[in-house]
């Protein structure tokens, strides 16, 4: 056998693109599976910025670039924070990255030390702990209750500090609740960030992703003092229905964006040339590409909460923000399918991949024992027969 390295034996696949993986043999094998799993908008990416890509390459921008990004995509990411945030960047406080995973992963590199703590609000994006893992460091979860609405609360933050907690991880809205953390609870966050020294990761990658006019706002808009202890990630993969180019970014203080370059100037040397042309124009589009996309999600989401509300055993909250429902199907547990008994929600994304033939995340990648997650980035269509199928299915369960 082969000798791996140690640092693999914590290491698992992600979740999530392992159920997608296996929904997408299934369908290979002739099976109409209908899969929900992934945090992909089903929209084609906007013709001008494909064009845009398009005559990069045409016109030979297709060398290294510099390391972090090119200046022309930095001015536009600088524009951005000003105009939608209020926060104002130097160059040499952004860096573009192959997606935002890739921002985070180095931005862990960068900021973690083996045996240091990272704070993480759970449920949480399957990712995180395993990147933190990964560079050596150790979770602490802080739980965020359903009864909140999954929003984390400053108490249970500040319950949860160590003396070895450095890092703190913010991701509003949420992956997998849609938990968007209100203004008044930031500043609290805040504080209590200042008070302990940490150092705060803002995961705001579904930032534009929000419903029924809720607002989002950035820790490092609030305080000044905040935004020296706060790097932003943000993309262009959600937004823009752009996952494919893998373009991501981060902000922050100019020590950290540095270190960053470098770890990134000795793994990727720089994101791809013509996504970052491509990048420049979705960056700078405003709001007429995703506009009509949130419209879309608007009432994907409206319809799952009328039609998954209707299925015995579950019950789902309206989301904040992002394009996932995030059910309690506790209802379902407990419950038997002739000799199988349902015991956890695991089991019970294994029956309905089975019987169903629908595939939904089991909350448990997240952290939650109680919940399936079920993207409505798909189309309605899908979503519809989606539904159907689970509602046939539940009504297996005795
Ligand atoms: N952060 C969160 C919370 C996500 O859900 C995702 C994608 O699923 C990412 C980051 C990664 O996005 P990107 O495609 O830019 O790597």
């Amino acid at each position: 056998s082969y000798h791996l390295a140690d640092r693999l034996s914590n290491l698992k696949p992600s979740p999530t693109l392992k159920l997608a993986s296996r929904a997408r043999e299934m369908k290979a094998n002739g099976i109409d599976v209908r899969d929900f799993t992934g945090g992909e908008p089903d929209f084609d990416t906007p013709e001008p910025i494909k064009d845009a890509a398009i005559a990069a390459l045409k016109s030979g921008f297709t060398k290294y670039t510099a390391v972090g990004g090119i200046p022309e995509l930095k001015s536009a990411i600088i524009e951005k924070f000003e105009r939608d945030q209020g926060i104002v960047y130097k160059p040499s406080e952004i860096v573009v990255s192959s997606g935002a995973k890739h921002s985070l992963f180095q931005i862990f590199q960068a900021l973690v030390n083996p045996g240091d703590h990272v704070l993480l609000p759970t449920p949480a994006w399957v990712s995180y702990p395993d990147q933190i893992l990964l560079n050596g460091g150790v979770v602490i979860g802080v739980p965020c209750l359903p009864s909140d609405g999954f929003r984390l609360r400053p108490q249970a933050l500040l319950e949860a500090i160590t003396p070895r907690s450095r890092v703190l991880v913010l991701n509003s809205p949420n992956n997998p609740s849609g938990a968007i953390i209100p203004k008044e609870d930031l500043l609290r966050i805040a504080e209590i960030v200042k008070k302990h020294n940490l150092i705060v990761i803002s995961d705001e990658i579904y930032e534009k992703i929000v419903f029924d006019g809720q607002e989002t706002s950035s820790i490092a808009s609030l305080v000044p003092e905040i935004r020296d202890r706060t790097v932003i990630v943000n993309g262009v993969s959600k937004t823009y229905a752009m996952t494919g180019w893998r373009i991501g970014y981060a902000a922050g203080p100019a020590p950290i964006i540095e270190a960053v370059e470098t770890i990134q100037s000795q793994t990727a040397s720089n994101p791809t040339s013509i996504a970052q042309k491509a990048a420049v124009v979705a960056i700078r589009s405003g709001e007429i590409y995703f506009k009509p996309m949130l419209a879309e999600y608007t009432r994907r989401r409206a319809m799952l909460l009328e039609s998954l509300n209707a299925i015995d055993g579950i019950r789902m909250s309206p989301p904040d923000g992002a394009f996932y429902a995030f059910p309690d199907v506790s209802g379902l547990l407990g419950k038997r399918f002739g000799d199988m008994e349902i015991r956890t929600v695991t089991d019970l994304s294994e029956f309905f991949l089975a019987e169903a033939r629908v595939a939904l995340v089991p909350g448990s990648a997240f952290g939650s024992d109680h919940h399936m997650r079920m993207s409505f980035a798909t189309s309605p269509e899908n979503l519809e027969e989606g539904v159907r199928r689970l509602k046939e299915a539940c009504a297996l369960l005795t």
